[in-house]
This record gives C-alpha cells, structure tokens and sequence, in this order.
C-alpha cells in the first residue's frame, strides 16, 4: 500500500486546490520557512482523523481554513484528500484506488468521504486498522516522537510494535466487545431488578 498524492484546498495557506504526486520511493518536501512544508502534514494528519487540535499547530478547527491575505479572501472551507494504491488488497475492499476526504466548513459541519462516498471516520478508521494509517500510529514520526520511543515514554515502543504486528486490530475489537459485553450485563441486572419488584 502506497500514499500516491494528495489534494490540498482552503487547508491553512493552501487557498488554492494543491495536487501533490508521490510518484517516487522517497519524496523530499523543500522550501523556505514559513511556505507551508509542515501544513502538508498536518493535511495529512487532519485527513487520517487527527482531532487533537494541536498536534495541529493550531489553536482552534477554523484556523486550519484558509483565513484569507492581502490579495484573497479567506476559504469557506478546508478538504484534504488522501489516495492510497491498494493492488496488493492491504485494505480490506476490493478497490485498487481508495481515496478518502476530509471536508470542514465555516459553518462548523464537517464530512468524511470514501472513494467519493460520504461515510463516518469509524469507517475511515476501521478501513485502515492495523495498516500503520491513523492519527496515532508510527506513519508519521515527528522529531518528539522519536526521543518517546527511544526512552519508550508510555509504553510508546511497544504500541508501535503491536501496530506494525498487526495486533492492535485485535485490541480494538477486545475492547468494543468488552463494551457491548458491560452494558449487556447492565440491561440483565436492570431486568433481574425489574423482575424482583413485580415479583
Ligand atoms: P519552517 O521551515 O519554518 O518550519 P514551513 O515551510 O514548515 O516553515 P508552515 O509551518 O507549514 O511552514 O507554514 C506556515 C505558514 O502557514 C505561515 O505563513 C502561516 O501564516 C500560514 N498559515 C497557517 N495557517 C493558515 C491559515 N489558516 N490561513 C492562511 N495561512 C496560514
């Protein structure tokens, strides 16, 4: 599975839509400071459902549309789209291209789609377990990131460890069962409860 571009437009200084091809093994971003290298992943941390605003660098969810300059006025609207090559079938459909979208408005609304098909990030995130893509995964290794795992800070190494193991799939299912399992035995005893008062 390859990241094969993405598409920027209305995300922080990207007024204009941005069509970024990862053609190559290896793609170097360069550019002066300030002309938008770290906002390119930050679009992609955004887009694989990171909501912690600032692992953003931003204070709030507007400052991630672009807020306008001298010469244009602001985006109504941020979108990121990712597109990921599936031939060897890493993701679980049977698409050989899957893209998907994040979209926030002014407004506050936000959507996700995939392959053009509006959808929920559970679906997103379901999609991509265990692939390495997600907010919290080791994909994206920031220069903090890399002194965390060195000294294995929360138990950081071994997270990446299960997610590269393929393991965490499990976890996270362990864990939604787990749920289902606890509020079902709430419903049995709030029913025992019941029962004993008309009885
Ligand atoms: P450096 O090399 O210094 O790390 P960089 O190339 O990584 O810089 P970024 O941090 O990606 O630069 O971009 C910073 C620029 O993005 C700033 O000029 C800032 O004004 C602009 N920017 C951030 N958010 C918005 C926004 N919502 N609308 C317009 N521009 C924005």
């Amino acid at each position: 599975m390859k990241l094969k571009s993405l598409e920027i437009k209305g995300f922080k200084s990207f007024a204009d839509k941005t069509h970024i091809i990862l053609d190559n093994p290896i793609t170097g971003i360069v550019g002066p400071n300030g002309c938008g290298k770290s906002n390119i992943v930050d679009a992609i941390r955004w887009v694989i459902g990171e909501h912690k605003i600032k692992a953003l660098r931003s204070d709030n969810l507007e400052d991630l549309i672009f807020n306008g300059s001298r010469t244009r006025t602001a985006s109504g609207m941020a979108e990121v789209s990712l597109t990921f090559e599936n031939t060897r079938n890493l993701l679980p459909t049977e698409f050989t291209t899957v893209t998907i979208t994040r979209k926030f408005y002014k407004n506050g609304e936000s959507e996700y789609r995939l392959n053009d098909v509006s959808c929920r990030l559970k679906d997103i995130h379901n999609l991509f377990l265990d692939t390495g893509v997600s907010n919290d995964s080791y994909a994206i290794i920031e220069l903090g990131m890399v002194d965390d795992i060195i000294k294995d800070k929360e138990g950081s190494r071994r997270r990446m460890l299960e997610q590269a193991a393929g393991i965490s799939i499990y976890k996270t299912r362990k864990k939604e069962a787990k749920q289902k399992l606890d509020a079902t035995e709430q419903d049995i005893s709030r029913i025992e409860d019941l029962l004993f008062e008309i009885s």
